[in-house]
């Protein structure tokens, strides 16, 4: 079918979601140059990482990490604005890929059991079409073999105005933001789940999430970001 590949892209061709010049037939989600411009973290799998220490004293975690740094309009906040505005769930996977790549040479995914994305609340996923954060999950799964888990919890509020709301407010939603399914300790109990999002900012949705899974025995959470705004 190169033919026909070759023919959509002279029709429709591929743009890097960061700068918009025309994609290379190799280049995958984003163009080499911006690629290679943009800010990895390099946390990688070091125990105890600044990224770690922001959950520390919030709820027990083994470890932390993600691929890049956050920058309001910088090149990241670009291609994050892609994936969740642009319907590229096709993108997200391939970022998936891209951090499991990054961090196979480091030891970040040894004896994880299984992937849980952060839940979107439903009217937001029909909005959209897709989780961003799940197809990132499905996107590491393919490369690493770990399993994705999508249904154990799910989001009960779709807080899309939650930064037009006060501090207080904000927090009795985080507080019940989401809730475990019937099956949740079936597919969860005494297992390490790396809890996958898109951005992590103040960390309150994650801690949100973990207060939620930390009620299931003996399970124990990891932490992966596409990107942090440190
Ligand atoms: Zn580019």
């Amino acid at each position: 079918m190169s033919w026909w590949t070759d023919l959509s892209s002279f029709f429709f061709p591929r743009l890097c979601p960061i700068c918009n010049r025309k994609m290379l037939a190799g280049e995958k989600g984003v163009c080499t140059l911006c690629l290679l411009d943009l800010p990895f973290t390099r946390l990688n799998d070091r125990a105890g990482n600044e990224m770690e220490q922001l959950f520390w004293g919030r709820f027990p975690i083994e470890r932390a990490t993600s691929l890049f740094f956050y920058a309001k309009g910088g090149d990241v906040a670009r291609l994050i604005h892609a994936m969740k505005y642009r319907h590229r769930p096709a993108l997200c996977r391939e970022m998936g890929r891209l951090m499991a790549s990054r961090l196979s040479a480091s030891r970040f995914f040894d004896g994880i059991d299984c992937l849980v994305p952060v839940p979107l609340h439903p009217d937001r996923f029909r909005q959209r079409g897709y989780n961003q954060s799940e197809q990132l999950a499905a996107g590491i799964s393919q490369l690493t073999g770990i399993p994705l888990c999508t249904t154990a919890i799910q989001r009960l509020y779709n807080n899309t105005t939650q930064t037009q709301k006060s501090g207080a407010e904000r927090m009795q939603i985080d507080g019940q933001l989401f809730g475990l399914t019937p099956q949740a300790a079936t597919l969860l109990a005494g297992k390490h789940i790396l809890l996958t999002d898109d951005v992590l900012t103040t960390g309150s949705t994650l801690t949100a999430c973990a207060d939620t899974l930390k009620h299931l025995p003996g399970l124990r959470i990891s932490i992966l970001t596409l990107a942090w705004s440190k």
